[in-house]
């Protein structure tokens, strides 16, 4: 196996003219505001170009998309056809992703990098009725971009052919082996032709990645931006020790003290992910939850919302959250770490990208401690620990506390904030499991009487916030 290391990449020499992309595809990054390919890129590009297999380590955010849709365009270029007969468009590059979000990224960015070409490409998800993807697969597409078991419906269907696919994309491959596709992937590299080029994408090296490598990938050159499962150096990272109970009323502290204009919450249910949620907006946050037991209509709808700023708090679980290609989102927050320390590089690789600075704060129960050690482990460092005093008893003082903070950042304040309610709730809708709501993006808050809503939306996001009720 040939590995590649950054150092051996003098990257301010490499441009995407270097690189030796066609023209097509120039214009269209040139258009879309690409200057100088990201590490990743620089290091990529050649060897897929050359025809070689790989194993790439690179997280959401790097630029990894173009990484393997560039060479992948190049590559099947020369077939382009601009007939309309379905023949002339089999597909010849397949593209597996972990999840719904991430195939439609994906596959909007391959538009924008083909569009003055004459080549189609198309997505595939399950969740959605599969006779709506049929009429477009059934007209062919050069690259198609599909999430395993759906991809595995269209085969059952016979809607879809695979005997010329010359190229499989892995993308997201820890993350595919996390949710249990590994009998999936084997059944759909079973249909494919043996001389394929394979390129296989991780943001994490476990033993687990490593097997699969050896075992889909012919002789690869491996390459890494970063050091396996390191964290971004520019993320400040700490953790709460936090009793579960309050970690609601922790969560409020934190999101009342900041600075943050958006937030991403993980949780590891969806139920508590969809409990937290509610809670934030009756406390007149605008927030709302993404996880797998939402439409997939719901799910884009809040993506969307807080992509354009709607939402301030996206509550997420790691799956619905994988791929998620939001910029510089300033802060994370883990409201329970999960158990799979990787998923914990997973996570606050949403913020601090592009070299910005981000924030990751993590509350940690004493349940979940050895979780933390595990996590500390993998990425080698000790992360700074606050013992917390936050407790619904204690809130008053401490909410008056952050309100001079931000009186003296000249913020503006209610002078008569609405307590948030105390850390157990008596509604029951707590205890119902999710429903989806009617409007994914607005804010319950916003349906309630006037009277019951709160005058005063917690603090801390309210820098870039809209208040519910002005
Ligand atoms: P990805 O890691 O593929 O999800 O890409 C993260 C973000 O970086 C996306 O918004 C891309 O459009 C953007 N991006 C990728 N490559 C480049 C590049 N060479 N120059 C500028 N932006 C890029």
């Amino acid at each position: 196996m040939t590995v590649i290391t950054e150092n051996e990449v003098i990257q301010e020499q490499i441009t995407f003219e270097s690189l030796g992309l066609a023209p097509e595809i120039l214009k269209a990054l040139s258009e879309f505001g690409y200057t100088t390919p990201t590490p990743i890129q620089a290091q990529a590009i050649p060897v897929a170009l050359a025809g070689g297999d790989l194993m790439a380590g690179a997280q959401t955010g790097t630029g990894k998309t173009a990484a393997f849709a560039l060479p992948l365009l190049q590559k099947i270029l020369p077939l382009a056809s601009t007939s309309a007969s379905p023949a002339r468009h089999p597909i010849r590059a397949l593209i597996l992703t972990p999840t719904r979000e991430l195939a439609i990224q994906v596959e909007e960015s391959v538009k924008v990098y083909a569009k003055h070409t004459n080549l189609r490409s198309l997505v595939v998800y399950g969740g959605v009725d599969i006779k709506t993807q049929t009429p477009s697969l059934m007209r062919g597409v050069e690259i198609l971009v599909a999430t395993p078991g759906r991809l595995l419906d269209h085969v059952e269907q016979r809607t879809l052919q695979l005997g010329q696919v010359q190229m499989l994309i892995l993308d997201e491959a820890d993350r595919m082996l996390d949710m249990g596709f590994m009998p999936d992937l084997k059944r759909i590299l079973a249909l494919l032709p043996k001389q394929r080029q394979n390129l296989m994408f991780s943001a994490t090296f476990s033993n687990e990645i490593k097997k699969l490598s050896e075992a889909f990938l012919n002789n690869p050159t491996l390459i890494e931006v970063a050091r396996s499962n390191a964290t971004a150096e520019n993320v400040t990272q700490k953790v709460y020790l936090v009793e579960q109970a309050n970690k609601h009323a922790q969560l409020a502290e934190i999101l009342r003290g900041s600075d943050a204009s958006q937030v991403i919450v993980f949780t590891k249910t969806k139920l508590t992910a969809s409990r937290l949620a509610k809670q934030l907006q009756r406390e007149g946050l605008l927030a709302d939850a993404i996880h797998g037991d939402k439409s997939q209509k719901e799910r884009m709808e809040a993506l969307e919302a807080f992509k354009q700023g709607k939402v301030a708090v996206l509550i997420a679980t790691d799956v619905a959250a994988r791929g998620l290609d939001i910029d510089q989102l300033p802060m994370v927050i883990n409201y329970e770490i999960p158990s799979a320390p990787e998923d914990y590089v997973h996570r606050i690789g949403r913020t601090g990208r592009a070299g910005a600075s981000g924030t990751a704060i993590s509350l940690v129960s004493p349940e979940e401690e050895k979780y933390l050690k595990e996590i500390e482990k993998l990425i080698k460092r000790e992360i700074d620990k606050e013992k917390s005093t936050v407790s619904a008893a204690a809130r008053a003082p401490r909410d008056s506390h952050s309100r001079e903070k931000r009186q003296d950042r000249g913020e503006s304040m209610n002078p008569a904030p609405r307590p948030l309610p105390k850390s157990k709730s008596k509604d029951p809708w707590f205890d119902k499991p999710y429903e989806p709501s009617q409007n994914a993006t607005a804010p319950q808050a916003a349906n309630r009487p006037a009277s019951s809503r709160s005058k005063t939306p917690v603090a801390a996001l309210l820098g870039g916030l809209r208040r519910q009720d002005s």
